[in-house]
């Protein structure tokens, strides 16, 4: 291990001092059941152990990963019933996900697809890529194609423009989204190259992981900037984790640095019921109560949609907090501040 390659085992995590030489057996086997990777950029930012740290919580891997509840699932956003060829799922008629890799650059310890990535996993071979674009290209209702994985900015910039080529040649598809962590986690990675690798006459969407400001270093931003000057149109996707950021000041300082940065907060996730994540999830009434909270403080463009992807693959919906409620003679509205009114109409 040399100071800038990524964190990859237990003795790795003892060497740069983010475990105790006593936890290392323990990791050890949590690194046998889910992959293990922290890049130089990430790692540099971890201050203390997870329970103190939300970026050790996020990438440092910890023994309560081991304690499965009888709810959770090895699949838990049912992606497998929906894959009609190796690389796509269709779940809703007009967009589909293109997985050409299952690589990233970290390992989330809240990751949702974590029994399928890691350096394991298997990638797409070019025939089978072949396959998932003719897909795509066979299939007129295709409106968007949201390619993830994985991490898609992981491929090698020559890859990811024969991913943007084939889908700017297919007529019906209109938007290309791309689903990464990597200008926050490895933002060297967001090269020229790679930024004119996503060039196209489609609109090019990129959709950033990013969980908690901190992870916002001068690099990050730096590698954000990069793509939206070039044109690229950003949105975010976090997921409300426990002792990362569950509180409204956490929440409120990374949906303001997001939107300075152009990047239109867009997707805030409840927990999926991945094994071995209990430790992370928040009830679904304490997502709520953070959501009205964000209302009555936090500008309109920096509010996200509060999710929920239901288990078996039925889909995401919005589970934000109501604001209305039916009565004989019309409505009662709550306002932000909390107060109700009548409302006839
Ligand atoms: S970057 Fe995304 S797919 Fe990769 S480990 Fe993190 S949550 Fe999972």
């Amino acid at each position: 291990m040399n100071k800038h390659s990524s964190l990859r085992s237990a003795s790795d995590l003892e060497a740069k001092g983010l475990i105790a030489p006593a936890e290392r057996i323990g990791i050890e086997e949590v690194a046998r059941r889910f992959s293990v990777a922290i890049t130089p950029a990430m790692a540099d930012l971890i201050g203390g152990p997870p329970t103190e740290d939300p970026l050790a919580a996020q990438f440092v891997p910890d023994q309560r990963e081991l304690v499965f509840s009888a709810e959770e699932l090895a699949d838990p956003i049912g992606d497998e019933a929906f894959s009609p060829v190796p690389g796509i799922v269709h779940r809703y008629p007009d967009r589909v996900l293109l997985k050409p890799l299952h690589v990233c650059p970290v390992y989330c310890r809240f990751c949702f697809r974590r029994e399928m990535v890691g350096p394991e996993g298997e990638n797409l071979t070019n025939a089978e890529l072949e396959t998932a674009l003719a897909y795509i290209a066979g299939n007129p209702a295709i409106f968007e194609v949201i390619v993830t994985g994985g991490d898609p900015f992981a491929l090698s910039p020559r890859r990811i423009r024969g991913i943007v080529e084939a889908l700017s040649a297919v007529g019906h598809v209109g938007v290309i989204r791309f689903h990464t962590r990597v200008p926050v986690v490895a933002p060297e990675r967001v090269t020229t190259e790679l930024v004119e690798s996503l060039g196209s006459d489609k609109a090019v969407f990129v959709a950033l992981h990013t969980n908690h400001v901190r992870e916002l270093t001068p690099a990050a931003r730096e590698a954000c900037t990069k793509l939206v000057k070039a044109g690229i149109a950003m949105v975010s996707q976090s997921v409300l984790l426990r002792g990362v950021n569950d509180t409204p000041e956490a929440l409120t300082a990374l949906f303001r640095a997001l939107l300075t940065l152009r990047i239109k907060p867009y997707y805030l996730h409840h927990g999926d019921l991945a094994k071995g994540t209990g430790h992370f999830r928040t009830s679904i009434a304490e997502g709520q109560a953070l959501m009205r909270e964000l209302r009555g403080n936090l500008t309109g463009l920096g509010q996200p949609t509060y999710v929920l992807d239901i288990p078996g693959g039925h889909g995401k919906v919005p589970i934000g907090p109501g604001y209305l409620e039916k009565t004989q003679e019309g409505y009662v509205v709550t306002d932000p501040q909390g107060g109700t009114h009548a409302y006839r109409g």
